[in-house]
Parts: C-alpha cells; structure tokens; sequence
C-alpha cells in the first residue's frame, strides 16, 4: 500500500464526495489531514469522526475563489502540523449547467472563480513553503470535460481545460525545484455532482445510468498513489482513471 506517513495534506472541498473520501483514504495511509470547504459543519464532523478513530485531522472554512481563505487554509496546515506536503486542489462546481445562450454571465464566472482561481490560489499559496524545502505534492482534479466538448457545460469545460493548464504550466516552473504538479481525470464518479448532472437532462453525460460511476473511494485511492513516486510518471499531465492499467496499479482491480 502507499507510506504517507508523516506528511501533511490540505484537502480543498472535503466536505463530501472525492475530497472526503481522498482526506479518509490521506489519513488511513499516515498523513494528517486538514480539511477545507464551505460547509463548516460538514468539515467539522469529518475531521471528529477521523480524529475518533486514532486519524488526525482538522478542519478549516474555505472559500476556494476567496485567496484570503485559502491563505488561511495553509497556515492552518503548518500551525497546527508544522508543514504542508501535498494539495488536493479538489473543489470544484459544475452548476449551473446551462446552454451558452441562457446562461448567466455572472453565475459563468462564479464557475471560474472558484474551479480556475481556486487551483491557481492553491498552488499559489502553497508554493513558497513547498520550494523552500524542495519537495511537495500538488493533484489537480481534472475531468475528461478539459479536453472535451459537452453541451451546458461551457463553464465548465473551460474552466477544467484551464485546470489542466495550470498543471502544465506549474510542472514547467516547479517540476526541476522537487515539487510534482499533477492532474488527476477521474472519470464519472457517484457524487452530488452527478446528480445534479442528471437532474439537468442536458446532454449524454445526464443520460448515463448511475451504476456505471465509480465509487468517490477509488479516487481517493488513487489520489494517495499519485502522491508517491508513481505519481512521477503524471507530472505537468492529466492521468485517467479510466485507463484499466492505471487501475491496476492503484490497486483498485
Ligand atoms: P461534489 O460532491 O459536488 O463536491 C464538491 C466539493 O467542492 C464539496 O465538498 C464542496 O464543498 C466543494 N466546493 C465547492 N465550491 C467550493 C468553494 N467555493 N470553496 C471550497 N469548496 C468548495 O462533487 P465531486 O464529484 O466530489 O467533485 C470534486 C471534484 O471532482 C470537482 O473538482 C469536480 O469537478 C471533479 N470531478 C468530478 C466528477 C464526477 O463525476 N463526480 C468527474 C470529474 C471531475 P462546500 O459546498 O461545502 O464548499
């Protein structure tokens, strides 16, 4: 299995779905978790029931489009840690799903905001600490919406594409000063998000039955693993998980 022992990870969005399962699955591999979202009380009975079962973690409100929050996020790491080894820049909002023509300009941007503004806040804010020790982790969740194209997700696929870029350009700047940017694409996965995605009825991703997502548990499998030397092979790309071999190795078949 993956020796995490000792790091410490921030999770962006850990109030349910990938980022929960990926700060459970962070903690069950040795890492001390915080926890970072909107919905304080969510984050908080996580963090407790984590910390009950012999875990550490805590947990911090974190608006991800707000640099103030994500600052504080980050300090919270190395106050209560003494460091920061990886971010799982995991926040992420797909509503409103929306044709370009009806949408709203506002509400596109709020998109941005937190799916574009978010990652690059992120790795922003942890950077300085991460270079001036020469090592650290940063996966990106991607989607396979950043190379392709999907009816009223405008917002969204723009916003992923833009995503993946950051991946790209902080392996440029990062990658020879020890640190390892990757993306992480996880194909479709049992969320809120997906339900809402079916709710819109909008285009073929809405269309598909719920039984073929996979479980917010392997991503956070195999967010652990990209956040060993294996995840040097994925550095400054996106890695699928939808790809059987990356399965495998994850362990997850
Ligand atoms: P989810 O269940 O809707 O969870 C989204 C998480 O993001 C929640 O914890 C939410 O917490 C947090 N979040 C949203 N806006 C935020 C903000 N402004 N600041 C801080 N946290 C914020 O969706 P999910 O499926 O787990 O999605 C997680 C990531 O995976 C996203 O980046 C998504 O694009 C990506 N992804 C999902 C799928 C899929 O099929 N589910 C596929 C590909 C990629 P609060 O509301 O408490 O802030």
């Amino acid at each position: 299995m993956f020796d995490l022992s000792g790091q410490v990870a921030l999770v962006t969005g850990a109030s349910r779905g990938i980022g929960e399962a990926a700060a459970r699955s962070l903690v069950k591999y040795g890492a001390k978790v915080v926890l970072a979202a909107r919905s304080g009380k969510d984050i908080e009975r996580i963090a407790a029931e984590i910390n009950a079962a012999g875990g550490s973690a805590k947990a911090v409100t974190c608006d991800v489009s707000d640099y103030d929050d994500v600052v504080k996020a980050v300090e919270t790491c190395i106050e209560t840690y003494g460091g920061i080894d990886i971010l799982v820049n995991n926040a992420g909002v797909i509503e409103p799903i929306a044709r370009i023509e009806e949408s709203d300009p506002e509400a596109w941007g709020k998109v941005i905001d937190i799916n574009v503004k978010g990652v690059y806040y992120g790795l922003r804010a942890v950077a300085p600490h991460m270079l001036s020790k020469g090592s650290g982790t940063v996966v990106n969740i991607s989607s396979g919406a950043a190379t392709g194209a999907l009816e009223g997700w405008s917002q969204y696929c723009a916003s992923k594409a833009a995503a993946l870029s950051l991946t790209r350009c902080g392996d440029k700047e990062f990658g020879d000063k020890g640190l390892r940017i990757v993306g992480l694409s996880p194909g479709t996965v049992a969320t809120q998000m997906q339900v809402d995605i079916k709710a819109s009825g909008i285009n073929p991703v809405s269309q598909l039955d719920p039984a073929v997502h996979i479980p917010a548990e392997w991503v956070g499998e195999a967010i652990c693993w990209l956040c060993t030397d294996a995840g040097d092979a994925y550095r400054g790309v996106d890695c699928s998980l939808r790809d059987e071999d990356v399965r495998k190795s994850v362990g997850l078949v």
